[in-house]
């Protein structure tokens, strides 16, 4: 699109408002607004700030409400802790949220951005803010800046940088306090960058990175490189409420009493407009949902003595003065997805135990040889994933116990134990050992299960090894193998008729 010099730029369908012909930052300069829905947006934004400054200074249990110890790979989730054990709970977290975002899309148009993310929230409700405060209304920031530089100018955008940087520390280092205890933050902060320099560097990287979004890259983050944003087209229809006119109503426009139409043709709802479009050619990807033209227009309409809602939300169909579907078959199933993410994390969540135990075969020899003494080797892994201390103990197998050195009853006992008859399975008792606990991580029998048979009593690494089959496998092949218990049918140190 060509812009004589010395004519105002518009904008129209076919370009981006906030980017030259020469590709160059448009800088937009958003009228202040008034209104019903400018209040409303300020509570949320403030909530929203609210919750994010308090959240990592709040405790359940005696731990953080929300923390990432991402060194110990850990999450503490208002009171629960999760390790990385538990990280594919993420997938049906992130899975269930985001079909809930999709149907209140579907729904509502972009309510979130408008309203909750964080560009939105930290632009709109802080550093514009500060920018008005520092540098006055538009048309003194638009003047000041077409200006010389002078003293005033100087101050002005000075004052303004210092306290952009100073906000954009205080963000990075609350949200550092979502990763780091809060008690260690202000120590490490004092100390200097040397004893904590991974953190110093994210935060001075993320840092810089706000900067230049909130001080100057602003609304083409949306309009150029929200994921989101982009979406928009496929989630919303005809029935979705989004913010619009009322052509029918507006059009034709003029000043009042020359034409029928109730727009007067102000440019109210264009000067407002944080990402620079004008709502009245209709449905626009760039636009947020922010309402501004929404109480630009009413405060207009007030004035001119007209009725409001000339801009408002609506659906498309509502627009064009049909009945707007609340319930469709999108909404239905992007809600369902929704509901079986969130299920299936909740579900999960509730049934994981907060105490683990993994038993591994050790690294090496699995087993040793003492007289008439066989020790298995093994690996226990306890995991406590609870916030409180747990107890542990272990009993040791009969059969699997050391002979007594002395005592002639006490080695009978001892050979009683090795040779008893395993029970049987309907006791639910361990078919190895004959303990009475069936829990597997209290069984050190070789008789558990085919893997702990293979495992513990025979050096073959083959995995198809089995005593019960008539095509064993090749046998471990080890000279110096002396097993007693091999269960191998080919075995060269040829115990077998030893275990049958
Ligand atoms: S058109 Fe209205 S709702 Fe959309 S971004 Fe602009 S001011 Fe906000
Ligand atoms: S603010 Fe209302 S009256 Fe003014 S131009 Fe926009 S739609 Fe028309």
């Amino acid at each position: 699109m060509k812009v004589q010099h010395g004519m105002r730029r518009k904008p129209d369908l076919e370009t981006l408002y906030s980017i030259n012909a020469d590709g160059s930052h448009n800088v937009l300069q958003p009228a202040d607004v008034r209104g019903k829905w400018h209040t409303r947006k300020n509570i949320v934004f403030t909530i929203l700030i609210a919750i994010y400054v308090v959240v990592p200074f709040l405790r359940v249990g005696g731990y953080p409400a929300l923390r990432f110890d991402i060194p110990n790979r850990t999450a503490y989730i208002v009171g629960h802790t999760y390790t990385r054990e538990d990280f594919y709970l993420v997938f049906f977290l992130l899975t269930g949220f985001g079909f809930t975002l999709f149907a209140v899309t579907s729904l509502l148009g972009r309510l979130w951005c408008g309203y909750a993310c964080p560009q939105t929230v930290f632009l709109e409700g802080v550093f514009r803010r500060i920018e008005r405060w520092i540098e006055g209304g538009r048309n003194d920031r638009m003047r000041r800046n077409k200006g010389p530089w002078n003293f005033d100018k100087l101050w002005r955008k000075v004052v303004k940088q210092i306290a952009f940087l100073g906000i954009v520390f205080l963000l990075t280092h609350v949200l550092l306090a979502y990763f780091l205890p809060v008690e260690e933050l202000l120590p490490a902060l004092l100390k200097g960058p040397e004893d904590h320099w991974l953190a110093f560097a994210w935060t001075m990287c993320l840092s810089a990175v706000l900067y230049f979004d909130f001080a100057w890259f602003r609304e083409q983050f949306c309009v150029i490189m929200c994921p989101y944003g982009r979406l928009q087209s496929a989630l919303i229809d005809d029935d979705t409420v989004i913010v619009g006119y009322d052509e029918k109503r507006g059009d034709p426009r003029g000043p009042k009493g020359k034409v029928t139409g109730d727009c007067i043709d102000c440019g109210s709802c264009v000067n407002v407009c944080p990402t620079g479009i004008d709502i009245r050619n209709g449905l626009q990807m760039e636009c947020i949902g922010c309402t501004n033209c929404v109480d630009a227009c009413d405060s207009i309409m007030e004035q001119v003595g007209r009725p409001k809602g000339l801009v408002r939300y609506d659906s498309l169909r509502g627009f064009a003065g049909e009945r707007r579907r609340w319930l469709r078959p999108r909404v239905f199933l992007y809600a369902g997805l929704s509901m079986i993410g969130l299920a299936v994390f909740l579900l999960t969540a509730s049934k994981r135990t907060a105490f683990e135990v993994t038993l591994l075969r050790a690294r090496g020899m699995p087993y040793t040889i003492e007289g008439e003494t066989i020790q298995n080797l093994f690996t226990i892994h306890l995991q406590n994933k609870s916030t409180h201390e747990q107890e542990s103990s272990s009993t040791r197998c009969p059969r699997r116990a050391a002979p007594p050195s002395s005592g002639r009853s006490a080695r009978r006992k001892w050979r009683s134990n090795r040779s008893a008859r395993p029970r049987s399975r309907s006791s639910r008792s361990c078919r190895g050992c004959s303990t009475a606990d069936p829990s597997p991580s209290r069984c050190a029998s070789p008789r558990r299960t085919r893997t702990s048979r293979r495992t513990s009593n025979c050096a073959s690494k083959d995995p198809d090894h089995d005593e019960t089959s008539s095509r064993a496998g090749p046998g471990c092949g080890s000279s110096s193998c002396s097993a007693r218990w091999c269960w191998r049918t080919s075995c060269s140190c040829g115990s077998r008729s030893s275990t049958r």
